[in-house]
């Protein structure tokens, strides 16, 4: 059985850190959180002048795992506890925040000095009870090291879970499927997804058919029933989407 749209929903435009633009598909008042995942902002894309670019200067997380991807730009990242780290384009940083994480997450020094465009995202995923508390932890992989499968106009980079016979380096903390999908247009997808996952589509760009009848485009949330054990997407255009799917933990 093929998974069918339940709702789309738009993004909302708000500020974010010390003044980036992002577009958030939830939490807003219409959709408080789709379980596991607590937040999804695409940030940017912004260009900036030299001396413009904003960051998140020092903040806490608690509880929960907090995923950035980088699209465009570079990223400085550094914690209370010493941890640093660059973030460059294709680049993610899984940071499971557990017992507490002080951190600024800031454009590189060349970024803030020189502008360019910073393009990212950032999820939240949510921790079980019994894992909350654990010791934070990163793993900061390079793009090199991500799998990337590609073929008949579809172009998959497998940040977590399994897709067109590749399967991510990334471990989760819960199970967690993470896919960045580029297509042709009138290009097909196919991706299997576990009955009891929850899943849905954000379109970064372009306009794509979700499943036999709704179409989305450019900044909205394709919101799935879990009516199905897998997932079939065709492009309109030249389409560009993250499609997310994990456990709810409830
Ligand atoms: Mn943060």
């Amino acid at each position: 059985m093929k998974r069918s749209v339940e709702n789309i929903v738009a993004s909302l435009r708000t500020f974010e850190g010390a003044g980036f633009p992002v577009r958030r598909p939830f939490p807003t008042q219409r959709l408080e959180d789709f379980d596991p995942f607590l937040l999804l902002d695409e940030m940017g894309p912004v260009d900036n002048a030299p001396g413009e670019a904003q960051g998140a200067p020092d903040h806490p997380h608690r509880g929960f795992e907090t995923v950035t991807y980088l699209l465009s730009g570079a990223m400085e990242h550094r914690d209370s506890a010493g941890n640093s780290g660059k973030l460059t384009p294709g680049d993610v940083q899984w940071m499971t925040a557990g017992a507490g994480v002080v951190h600024s997450e800031m454009p590189s020094a060349e970024m803030m000095r020189d502008g360019g465009r910073l393009h990212g995202i950032q999820l939240w995923v949510n921790l079980p009870a019994k894992e909350k508390m654990r010791k934070p932890r990163y793993q900061d992989t390079a793009s090199a090291r991500i799998p990337v499968a590609e073929a008949d106009g579809v172009w998959v980079k497998v940040i977590a879970g399994e897709s067109m016979g590749e399967r991510a380096v990334i471990e989760t903390q819960t199970p967690i499927l993470y896919l960045h999908v580029r297509m042709k247009a009138g290009a097909r997808f196919t991706q299997s997804v576990p009955d009891s996952y929850n899943l849905f589509a954000y379109v970064l760009g372009g306009h794509g058919r979700f499943d036999q009848k709704r179409e989305a485009e450019d900044g909205a949330a394709v919101l799935y029933r879990n009516d199905g054990g897998e997932v079939e997407i065709q492009a309109i255009t030249d389409l560009d989407f993250l499609l997310l799917g994990g456990l709810p933990i409830g």
